[in-house]
């Protein structure tokens, strides 16, 4: 019979399988476990709706068998199994998770092999130890079973088979030791007890294995017992259950290590990086349950997409009802993976049914609440980490508070964090406004794209000498958050680009008026000169040593005007600019002299200036070729 070839990528997860001198081959016994215990669920899952499956709980499990002689391993379960397309679909790709997420990282660093070890690599992690894979299953529902077979990377067949029970074996031919491996130890009973005690313990379905046990001979019936003999021993077989079928979950913190938290969350989230945090919680109240929630390190290449979908594992007595129940989680924490449990859910419950559950509403509230403060402790006595979370999900909490009107910022303003242009670090608001001067009434920020460029603005400068800080935002969505928030601690937010500054002394704003009005005709002339450029020019107190500086009119920011030229440029509207001078300065002076002895002059200095502020702004020159001739014919 012709066989089927595996598919590109397939076969190169394959090939590193099968040629991996690999240490932690031992893991594929937990992935095969990991499998039949997702089938046993979905079977179980499917019982609790269904009167007809006729299966309960109790008769779900995970059986263990070995064969010296043959040298075979098999792993059985009665879960759903899997029909012919099944398959040559799920063991013919790697389009699943776990296999799929182990390819991504392989792609960004070929060499490092041992990354399998830290994470599901599935179903073809057998070929590390198996020269032949066997699988037969039949599926819940059908008639007929199948058998599908692989040597390796020259392809598979799928044939009929015989199979009277639901469900699917995975039958593994061992390959023959070698000097440097012993695969046969995987056939040894006490090897493969402490493989499923280390990696397996917490799957809550039995997972049993006949073994091989020795006792004392009874004495026979009528006999007196000799007490001088030597006592006789025999050997004897007994079924036994290997794994303790206690989750992670369901264990007291304290019987939990850390690493043991960290260990199930790799395996269960195929996440290679350890997370930045878990949060163990045992709730009895209103609603019962038990959750285990993590804070990942990095965020999922999806997760910034509309691919990504948010929600924890909903499990109602042991029986995992939903792989990703997104009620359980607000938006604007949807990074956070993990487990919650409760028996307070009616069993036979649907899916949809499940959606805005009033249980659930609580349980979300309720982790919601816990999330805050676990982040918020993690803000306080582990800045690096908090810093390494923010850099991932700081853009969610963004939106989080940015989306719905505003409605959860009380919740989230606590976690912002923004480069203070003072301290030169990323800092809280409540770090900002605590280091408040006592003079400085506002919260001063300026959004633009890099540190760089907004350490140049003029009205920095002018800030900074007064030893006020400045909150630099950098990212797009940035400019939202102090519109929403308005205050924090009853303190308002005042862009350096647009709002008015409040520096001056009643001295200085009579000044600045007197100098307006002596200016009243030059302003005019900057705005003919410029020819619609500019909808005004003003005088400015606030430009310390600068000349120029061109700020928006009407609410909307330059950086806004990008970020919609970005994400809609159809809609894209042009920001209102007014060029503000500062008459103080020498170029000013001159100009106003030139004004009047030589006007032709006087507007080749307006238009300069309008581009040196363009400059400053971040904003593109309209005509760069216009300019430098400008500046050489002054030059020349
Ligand atoms: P993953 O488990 O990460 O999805 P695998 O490569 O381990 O990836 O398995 C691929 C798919 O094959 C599974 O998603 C499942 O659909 C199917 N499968 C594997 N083992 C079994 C099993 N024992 N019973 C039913 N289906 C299985």
């Amino acid at each position: 019979m012709a066989k089927k070839q595996f598919k590109a990528e397939s076969k190169r997860l394959l090939d590193l399988m099968i040629n991996s001198i690999y240490t932690h081959q031992e893991i594929f016994l937990r992935e095969l476990i990991s499998n039949a215990s997702d089938a046993i669920d979905k079977l179980a899952y499917l019982a609790l709706t269904d009167q007809k499956v006729g299966m309960n709980r109790e008769d779900f499990a995970i059986d263990i068998r070995v064969d010296k002689k043959l040298g075979l391993l098999t792993v059985s379960d009665n879960g759903i199994g899997m029909s012919q397309e099944e398959m040559e679909q799920n063991l013919g790709t790697i389009a699943k998770s776990g296999s799929y997420q182990f390819k991504k990282e392989l792609d960004k660093d070929q060499t490092d092999v041992d990354i399998i070890g830290q994470f599901g690599v599935g179903f073809y992690s057998a070929f590390m130890v198996a020269d032949t894979v066997t699988v037969l299953s039949r599926k819940y529902g059908e008639d007929e079973a199948h058998m599908w077979q692989s040597s390796g990377t020259d392809g598979y067949t799928v044939t009929p088979c015989e199979k009277t029970t639901v469900g699917t074996d995975v039958i593994l031919k061992l390959k023959a030791d070698t000097d440097d491996e012993k695969y046969s130890r995987f056939l040894e009973q006490f090897e493969l007890q402490n493989l499923v005690k280390k990696y397996s313990d917490y799957i809550r379905y039995p997972i049993r294995m006949e073994m091989e046990k020795s006792r004392r001979k009874p004495t026979p019936e009528g006999e007196e017992e000799d007490k001088d003999k030597a006592p006789e021993y025999e050997t004897y077989t007994e079924i036994e259950t290997l794994n303790s079928m206690v989750p992670v979950w369901q264990k007291p913190k304290k019987d939990v290590t850390d690493e043991e938290y960290e260990r199930f969350y790799r395996d269960k989230f195929y996440d290679f990086e350890k997370p930045l945090a878990h949060i163990a919680i045992s709730v009895e109240g209103a609603v019962t349950y038990k959750a285990l929630l993590y804070i990942p390190a990095k965020a999922p290449y999806d997760f910034y997409t509309k691919d990504f979908k948010k929600g924890l594992q909903l499990y109602s007595s042991g029986v995992m009802i939903m792989d990703r129940c997104e009620d359980l989680i607000p938006d604007h924490f949807r990074f956070v993976r993990g487990v919650v449990d409760t028996a307070d859910l009616s069993l036979n419950i649907s899916r949809e049914m499940l959606q805005h559950n009033r249980q659930l509403t609580i349980i979300s509230n309720n982790l919601e609440k816990k999330i805050k403060a676990e982040l918020l402790e993690m803000q306080k006595d582990r800045r690096k980490d908090y810093e390494t979370f923010f850099a991932a999900f700081g853009r969610q909490i963004k939106f989080g508070i940015a989306s719905d009107y505003g409605m959860h910022k009380d919740l989230l303003q606590d976690l912002l964090l923004f480069y203070s242009a003072k301290e030169k670090k990323q800092i809280t608001l409540k770090e900002y406004v605590d280091a408040m001067p006592e003079a400085q009434k506002h919260i001063y920020y300026a959004a633009g794209e890099s540190v760089g460029r907004l350490e140049q603005l003029p009205q920095y400068q002018r800030l900074s000498d007064k030893g006020f800080d400045v909150l630099f935002m950098t990212e797009d969505v940035d400019e939202f958050i102090p519109r929403t928030l308005m205050t924090y601690a009853e303190k308002d937010f005042r862009n350096l680009a647009t709002d008015d500054l409040d520096l001056s002394s009643d001295e200085e704003k009579k000044a600045a008026e007197a100098a307006a009005a002596e200016w009243k005709d030059g302003l005019e002339f900057l705005k003919t000169s410029l020819d619609g450029r500019i909808v005004r020019a003003e005088v400015s107190p606030d430009l310390g040593s600068h000349p120029v500086c061109l700020i928006p009119e009407g609410g909307m920011s330059f950086e806004m005007e990008k970020y919609f030229q970005r994400v809609n440029p159809e809609m894209a509207m042009k920001v209102d600019k007014v060029l503000q001078i500062n008459p103080e300065h020498p170029v000013l002076k001159k100009l106003r002299t030139l004004i009047t002895e030589d006007p032709d002059q006087a507007k080749r200095y307006a238009q300069i200036l309008y581009a040196q502020a363009l400059i400053l702004a971040d904003l593109p020159i309209e005509d760069a070729s216009a300019y430098t001739d400008l500046i050489c014919g002054m030059m020349a």
